[in-house]
């Protein structure tokens, strides 16, 4: 079958996006897809809706309209009541567009993403939405530039695209013409990984079989990963707001720990030491709970630097001291950091003791610029030997047995990074962040 337009079936209309088409918004595009055109901005506020007030999260929503000579014949311009076509689309907007943003690194605004189609040629909706995230992101730009934000929380590309059945046939990027006679009609919203965020589909007088789904889905992807790369295009410079890594300072200069939490939480994160954030790595941990010292150091960093910061403080508690050395761990025999002193007087101070239960606890406290502190605590339970064994490790490891027999000093750093508290403690934050 000839496309009106003498496209391929699986061929996407032209595609122009203007960038800034609106210069008193936070944000904007012209967005054209072949004959249709659909002036996007996102407009920032301070503020959110009541049901998320204090809750350190942002919001976005969207409005969709059609300018009254978009289509052909002279369309009513949205009065006091609006049509519930356009409700439905503005809502289908704001739920596609809200997946490209991290609302929890958006601080307390409301991002407004206000589509007015100029010329409908089908797709209008899918339209906005790809040319809303262009809008999102120079938004967000203009919002660092502001100083309203240090980093960037989109989090997805976001775009859509329009498929139907004409004569038996799939097609993508329906115009109107081939839209008002499709027998099946879909919209698509994808993100730039292909993954589904939101499906439309409607079998036009006559239900349609499965396979014409997996077909259109199928084609949809291809287009959509067209659409991705135009976004980027159009953004330019600009482009450094999709998907910036998240920073996260960790309120030490241990190397070490630097390293080990680069691992865990993977390319998504940019992890500072407190130096290369220009921090002096001195707080005192005058809390009288690991969480208190935790936390201390975490939220010190995040309000030095305006960054995600995490602090953390362990310890080794054993059972038949009551919890001794705890907080104490570190300057149990006297100065900071003597671990053979510390060994030799924890093993002293067990003399005589059958019951040599002890664990490992690490704390550690999130805090973020946008919300209040979250801890995760890990747990590793263990004995205390009765003299010192293996030669790897730091602090109490010597004397500290895990379950498999060997002591943390004997187990070699990967098998006992698997295992250990802090391990544990990281494999929360991980899963929150995540
Ligand atoms: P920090 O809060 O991580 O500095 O830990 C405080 C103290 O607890 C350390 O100085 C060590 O004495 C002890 N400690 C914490 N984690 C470990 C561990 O994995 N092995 C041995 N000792 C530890």
């Amino acid at each position: 079958m000839e496309r009106i337009d003498g496209r391929a079936p699986d061929a996407l209309r032209q595609v122009r996006i203007t960038p800034n088409f609106v210069g008193t918004a936070a944000g904007s595009c012209l967005m054209e897809t072949g004959g249709t055109r659909v002036i996007v901005t996102a407009s920032v506020e301070p503020g959110v809706p009541p049901f998320l007030k204090g809750k350190g999260r942002g919001w976005l929503t969207a409005e969709y309209a059609m300018l009254p000579a978009s289509t052909g014949r002279r369309k009513q311009r949205d009065g006091v009541r609006k049509d519930s076509r356009g409700v439905e689309i503005s809502r289908l907007i704001g739920r596609s567009l809200r997946q490209a943003v991290d609302l929890k690194r958006l601080g307390e605004y409301t991002v407004t993403i206000d589509c007015d189609v100029l010329q409908a040629d089908g797709g209008t909706r899918t339209a906005a939405i790809t040319g809303g995230f262009v809008a999102l992101a120079l938004a967000v730009d203009h919002m660092i530039g502001q100083g309203m934000l240090k980093e960037s929380p989109i989090s997805h590309q976001v775009a859509a695209v329009s498929c139907g059945v004409v004569d038996g046939q799939a097609l993508l990027d329906l115009n109107y013409p081939e839209d008002s006679r499709a027998e099946a009609d879909m919209n698509f919203v994808l993100n730039e990984t292909g993954d589904i965020i939101e499906i439309q589909g409607t079998g036009e007088g006559k239900a349609f079989p499965a396979s014409k789904l997996q077909e259109m889905l199928g084609m949809a992807k291809a287009g959509i990963s067209q659409l991705v790369e135009r976004q980027l295009e159009a953004l330019r410079d600009k482009a450094y707001v999709v998907m910036q890594p998240q920073t996260l300072v960790l309120a030490s200069g241990n190397a070490h720990k630097i390293r080990e939490l680069s691992q865990i939480l993977g390319p998504g994160f940019r992890i500072l030491s407190m130096r290369d954030a220009g921090l002096e790595d001195v707080i005192e941990e005058t809390g009288v709970t690991y969480a208190e010292n935790a936390a201390l150091k975490a939220e010190a960093v995040r309000d030095a630097t305006g960054y995600l910061a995490l602090g953390d403080d362990s310890g080794l508690e054993v059972a038949a001291l009551h919890g001794a050395p705890g907080l104490h761990s570190a300057r149990y025999a006297g100065p900071h950091g003597d671990d053979d002193a510390n060994n030799r007087l924890l093993l002293k101070n067990l003399e005589g003791q059958a019951d040599r239960s002890a664990r490992f606890v690490t704390v550690l406290a999130l805090a973020s610029p946008f919300g209040p502190t979250q801890y995760f605590e890990g747990i590793c339970p263990g004995a205390i030997t009765r003299e010192l064994r293996g030669e790897g490790g730091f602090g109490y490891d010597p004397v500290f047995l895990y379950e498999n027999g060997l002591t943390f000093a004997q187990m070699g750093k990967e098998e006992k990074n698997k295992v250990s508290h802090r391990a544990r403690a990281l494999q929360k934050l991980k899963e929150a962040l995540g």
